[in-house]
């Protein structure tokens, strides 16, 4: 097996800590840590491996593994649809706690309703660590409270491994779903989960993200017991940031979040084809781009990617768990800027990687069926370039106070210019709300 390991994918930046390698080792040598910059990263303890290639075998991130897809006439990018929807759960309670509409938190109730599944894998915000955590989840009351969305890294597949006694479902996303179907193709002996509900992914964040945003915020660290990425309660659909502390609530307005983005990125994520979760049973996401139904309490669009998968769905509708209506996967598609965003950014990655030496985990020659995209501008490409220079160096930066000096500085500029750009705007938005005004009057 030679040193086939994946200590070279956490070497070079492309670790999602999607948690396969850390479950399938067995004489546990990897251990899964925060480095420096708050990325969750996989290593190897050398003195305990035995040199077995199981963990280079199952990752995402190598180049050799990428997985098959069933039916190899489907666009990679868009995955198999075999229905689409846009909808909400019923139950107000969980619409109105949950990311979108509720739909992934009002399945997953139903499921251990029904007797179907003994309980889920599903997040939570660890109090001590403060970060997110997967964890296994058999009560209803438990499903709803880990509802929302943690847009920092949590190692799903490991939690999801430890569970294959009971009948379970997990929510996933991407590069999770990529790692289980891995371990479907090389290990059938390894039990999976009844369900996989998979979510539209455009990206995650380091740890720090969720730090930086407490500072950002005002409120101290050490006090904080809840964080919310997004919080419809607070400005409707998708929702600002809420920290809770032992003694207070502080709210962060969405743009705060939205331009630290960048600073905080996963290197891996760059490379990222799939954003549509296409092995799981139903990938749910938001309803980007479908204007009509982006109402401040919240919906998910839906797509069924499995015959099981879309008998769950029409179950759920049938009972009254959820509310759904039909809308065609293109506008999905095109809502979640699939072909002329995603696309772009992966092909452009894949040739800056191939100048710059960076090490991509696909073979282009892999992923077939492609359906036309924009190839990126002049000044798109240079951004691409920028990001992924971004995210490895701090990936891979050593000195803490180094780390810090160029995370802060970035920061104070992605908010500077986002200062700026509100005191450009003002006028503009005076004008419009003048012309709305004037239309009223004269109607
Ligand atoms: C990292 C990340 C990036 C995303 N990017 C996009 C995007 O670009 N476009 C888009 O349309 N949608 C995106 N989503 C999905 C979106 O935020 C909602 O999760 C989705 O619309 C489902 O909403 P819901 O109301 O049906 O789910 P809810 O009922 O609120 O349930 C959400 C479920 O997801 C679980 N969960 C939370 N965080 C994670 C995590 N990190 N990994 C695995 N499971 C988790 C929760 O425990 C809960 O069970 C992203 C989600 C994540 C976690
Ligand atoms: S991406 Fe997953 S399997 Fe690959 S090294 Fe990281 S945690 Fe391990
Ligand atoms: S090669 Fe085998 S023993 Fe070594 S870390 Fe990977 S899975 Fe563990
Ligand atoms: S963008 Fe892709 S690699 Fe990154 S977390 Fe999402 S699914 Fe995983």
């Amino acid at each position: 097996m030679g040193n086939k390991n994946i200590q070279y994918i956490a070497d070079n930046a492309l670790c999602s800590a999607c948690g396969g390698c850390y479950s399938v080792c067995p004489v546990s040598a990897i251990s899964l840590e925060e480095n420096i910059a708050g990325y969750k990263v996989a290593k190897i303890d050398f003195d305990r491996c035995i040199n077995c290639g199981k963990c280079y075998q199952i990752c995402p991130s190598v180049m050799a593994n990428t997985p098959k897809i069933n039916k190899c006439d489907v666009d990679i990018f868009h995955g198999e649809c075999l229905g689409s929807y846009v909808g909400y759960a019923t139950d107000s309670k969980i619409r109105q706690q949950s990311q979108s509409g509720g739909i992934v938190t009002a399945l997953l109730c139903y499921l251990i309703d029904c007797h179907v599944i003994d309980g889920a894998v599903v997040n939570k915000f660890n109090k001590k660590t403060k970060r997110p955590e997967a964890f296994f989840e058999k009560e209803i009351e438990g499903i709803k409270e880990s509802s929302g969305s943690y847009y920092s890294q949590s190692s799903v597949v490991n939690e999801v491994l430890k569970h294959q006694n009971q009948k379970t479902a997990a929510v996933i996303l991407g590069c999770q779903g990529e790692c289980l179907q891995l371990i479907r193709e090389k290990y059938p002996e390894i039990v999976l989960p009844k369900y996989l509900i998979g979510l539209v992914c455009a990206g995650q964040y380091s740890g720090n993200y969720i730090d930086q945003l407490m500072q950002e915020a005002g409120c101290c660290k050490q006090d904080v017991t809840e964080f919310r990425f997004r919080d419809k309660r607070h400005g409707g659909w998708p929702g600002n940031t809420r920290i809770t502390t032992t003694n207070q609530e502080y709210v962060l307005n969405k743009t705060i979040r939205q331009v630290l983005k960048p600073v905080f990125e996963v290197h891996r994520c760059l490379f990222c084809f799939d954003q549509m979760n296409i092995f799981s049973d139903i990938t749910v996401g938001d309803p980007w781009g479908i204007t009509n139904k982006s109402v401040k309490e919240g919906n998910s669009i839906i797509i069924a990617r499995t015959k099981k998968g879309k008998s769950l769905i029409e179950a759920a509708f049938r009972d009254g768990i959820i509310n759904v209506e039909n809308l065609p996967v293109e506008n999905i598609i095109k809502g979640q800027t699939v072909n002329d965003r995603l696309k772009t950014q992966f092909f452009t990655v894949m040739e800056i990687s191939q100048q710059k030496d960076l090490m991509p985990p696909f073979n282009v020659e892999n992923l077939k069926n492609i359906s036309s995209y924009e190839k990126a501008s002049k000044e798109k490409y240079k951004e691409i370039e920028l990001r992924l220079r971004h995210s490895k160096e701090i990936y891979l930066e050593s000195s803490r106070e180094r780390y810090i000096k160029v995370i802060t500085s970035a920061s104070r500029k992605a908010i500077y210019r986002m200062k700026i750009q509100k005191i450009i705007n003002f006028p503009k938005k005076c004008l419009r709300y003048a012309l709305r005004k004037l239309k009223i009057r004269y109607k």
